[in-house]
């Protein structure tokens, strides 16, 4: 944990784009009350196969004009190198000089994986067309990624990002902070020294969380997943335990040198608003 614990640190907060009309002054109310909180920006997840972009990049544009960086995510899957180049020129018009760049899942009933592979080769694509004009951000899996054959097949992924120009790194969600120090102690042996900063989901309701956690790879560890059963419908206890638990996660995180932490909102302030409180960021 070396390398990144000499780090600066960055504290950031997760958005998906809103639906509805509603939705959107709902986000902009929630991020009124996260800005509070000084984020260092705030980024806008990306739909499957570009099903979002237009939204998502609207609300990057929304929350700019209340004075707060944001950053758009761009996911390559099922997409052409045209198109890319369009939204990566849609969004350099715009002044957007940060990204999270990513090569997305298929969305359903799509058969097509278009011209991009993986997200090494979005990066790649990012720095020969728009040189440095984007800081790219990618993800990575502490746990690893669902599709990986193995774990050092998913490192040697994530090195390919690094080494296609990525500056910085946002992790998949993990409950288990040890896979996380193994993770940063593998990317240090492999001399990679990007920030690798840990994305942290607070716990709101149980049957949402174990769904996502089923479909990403990430772990709900036994005594966890138990506890959370254990408090069925009783949101109360589940918040305040999902608060406890995040908590110790977080502190233990950057007492140990982790370089930030992103939160996945899912576009509520309170879970996120509270944990950043407790931790005195
Ligand atoms: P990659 O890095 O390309 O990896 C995907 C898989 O392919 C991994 O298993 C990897 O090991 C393997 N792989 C990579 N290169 C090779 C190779 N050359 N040969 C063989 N295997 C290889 N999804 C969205 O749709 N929209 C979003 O806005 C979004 N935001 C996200 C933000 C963060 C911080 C994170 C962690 C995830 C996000 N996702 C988002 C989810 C992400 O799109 C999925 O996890 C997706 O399945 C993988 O994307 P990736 O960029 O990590 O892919």
């Amino acid at each position: 944990m070396k390398t990144q614990a000499a780090l600066p640190r960055t504290f950031s907060v997760e958005f998906f784009p809103p639906n509805t009309p509603e939705g959107k002054d709902k986000l902009l109310a929630t991020a009124a009350q996260l800005a509070a909180l000084k984020p260092k920006f705030f980024s806008v997840t990306y739909g499957a196969g570009g099903s979002t972009r237009e939204r998502t990049l609207d609300t990057v544009l929304d929350i700019r004009k209340t004075g707060h960086a944001a950053a758009p995510h761009i996911s390559c899957v099922a997409s052409s190198r045209d198109n890319i180049r369009e939204w990566l020129q849609r969004y350099k018009d715009n002044g957007i000089k940060h990204l999270v760049a990513l090569r997305g899942d298929l969305p359903s009933g799509i058969a097509a994986a278009g011209e991009f592979r993986y997200a090494n080769e979005l990066v790649e694509f990012i720095r020969r067309e728009f040189g440095d004009t984007f800081h790219i951000e990618v993800a990575a899996y502490p746990e690893f990624h669902p599709q990986a054959k193995s774990a050092q097949d998913d490192l040697a992924s994530f090195r390919r990002k690094v080494e296609a120009g990525a500056d910085s790194a946002i992790t998949q969600y993990f409950y288990n902070a040890d896979a996380y120090y193994r993770f940063i102690d593998e990317c240090e042996k492999m001399n990679i020294a990007i920030p690798i900063v840990p994305g942290i989901m607070p716990i709101g309701r149980f049957s949402q969380l174990a769904r996502f956690s089923d479909a990403c790879g990430a772990e709900i560890p036994r005594w966890m997943r138990k506890r959370l059963e254990g408090f069925g419908d009783d949101a109360e206890s589940i918040r305040a335990f999902g608060l406890d638990v995040v908590t110790a996660l977080c502190e233990a995180l950057l007492k140990n040198g982790a370089p930030g932490l992103h939160f996945y909102t899912l576009n509520q302030a309170g879970l996120t608003t509270a944990i950043w409180q407790r931790l005195g960021i």
